[in-house]
């Protein structure tokens, strides 16, 4: 018998703004949601499972994963019960049930256990550049060998495993059995969708979103392999300079448009913002711009007058590689696409 949880709604409403219990199951956002099929309908599914408590249901489920926020089924909904705020609240609660060491849900859950890691990872780059007399060359060096063993360590030691417990629960709990031919089959599915996003098009509004969210992925991906592989902080040669001020400034771009989107909140996305969504943008585009001053200040042959600059940067680069991209909603990225890949598994099995 599925397992249910009558505190379901109280405890998902940490993880965002929706009033599920409004509901009276006219299914009107099913109705106009243009990501909604037979064999996924949503989002009337999911209120009701919440509504219900129908916690196991809702792990086994890939459905919050194939939303994509458009916001319309919150507009045409007569209620207001939010169905859109309470799909982006199920991911949050879905990325707290994956990850194995507990930490993205306490983070979700409590802006001051997030302030205390963000100042402890801060005090840390700080002192480790004390005890290295905050000398440039030593703490750079350590900066670009920090992004590398960051990104390998958080894919093998956090984002692995998750992803794993994730598979778990959505495509070997539901019939217990492993169909090794599929998930060879389905692979394509995965690749297509983490470097495209293309399901985001299905959506009404989508255009220009998707576009941005393009960009952004790009310049993000292509501004690690330029600092990491091609050592941009170092580089001298002019190409590799210019491609490093071109991806930043397309990272700071694009996330200045997402943070003036949710101040604004014109659209039903940005209407709801979580710290979490706040801390993504802003984050992303600090590291951005830090990223392109740097550089601009090794330029101008002044960086090592202004050491704080560096500083900054690195704090910031070690706040997103050790909070942001392994619990925050960086992860998001990652779990859609996945969801997508376990999607068609299950289709083709
Ligand atoms: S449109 Fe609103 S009231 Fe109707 S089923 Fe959806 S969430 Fe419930
Ligand atoms: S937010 Fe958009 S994609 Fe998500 S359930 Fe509502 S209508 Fe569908």
């Amino acid at each position: 018998m599925a397992r249910i949880n009558p505190d379901f709604t109280t405890e998902l409403k940490k993880y965002g703004v929706f009033d599920a219990n409004a509901c009276y199951n006219c299914g009107n956002c099913t109705a106009v949601c243009a990501l909604s099929d037979q064999a996924n309908s949503f989002p009337r599914k999911m209120v009701r499972y919440s509504v219900l408590g129908l916690e196991e249901d809702i792990e086994m489920s890939l459905d919050p994963w194939l939303c994509y926020y458009c916001g319309e089924c919150t507009t045409t909904c007569p209620r207001e019960a939010e169905p859109g705020e309470l799909m982006m609240s199920l991911r949050r609660w879905l990325t707290s049930k994956y990850d194995w060491t507990g930490l993205s849900g306490l983070l979700y859950r409590s802006v001051s256990a997030s302030v205390v890691a963000f100042i402890l990872l801060a005090v840390g780059v700080i002192g480790f550049a004390a005890l290295h007399d905050f000398n440039p060359e030593l703490v750079m060096h350590f900066g670009h060998y920090f992004e590398m063993i960051a990104i390998g360590g958080v894919m093998l030691i956090i984002l692995v495993p998750n992803i794993f417990r994730m598979w778990r629960l959505t495509v070997f709990r539901p019939d217990g059995k492993f169909f090794v031919k599929a998930h060879f089959k389905a692979l394509g599915e995965l690749i297509v969708h983490m470097f495209t996003q293309k399901r985001t098009l299905g959506c009404d509004d989508s255009q220009v979103r998707w576009f941005e969210h393009l960009v952004l992925v790009i310049g993000y991906l292509a501004l690690l392999f330029t600092t990491v592989f091609l050592d941009w902080f170092s580089a001298e040669s002019r190409t590799v300079m210019l491609l490093g001020y071109a991806e930043s400034a397309m990272i700071f771009v694009v996330t200045f448009l997402f943070v003036l989107a949710r101040i604004t909140r014109k659209q039903e996305a940005s209407k709801h913002s979580h710290p979490s969504d706040w801390l993504f943008v802003i984050w992303l585009f600090l590291m951005g711009i830090s990223a392109f001053a740097v550089r601009l200040f090794i330029d101008l042959k002044i960086l090592e007058g202004n050491f704080w600059l560096y500083l900054i940067h690195l704090i910031i680069l070690v706040q997103w590689a050790l909070i942001i991209v392994p619990f925050g909603k960086w992860t998001h990225f990652l779990y859609r696409s996945f969801a997508m890949y376990f999607r068609r598994i299950k289709e083709i099995k």
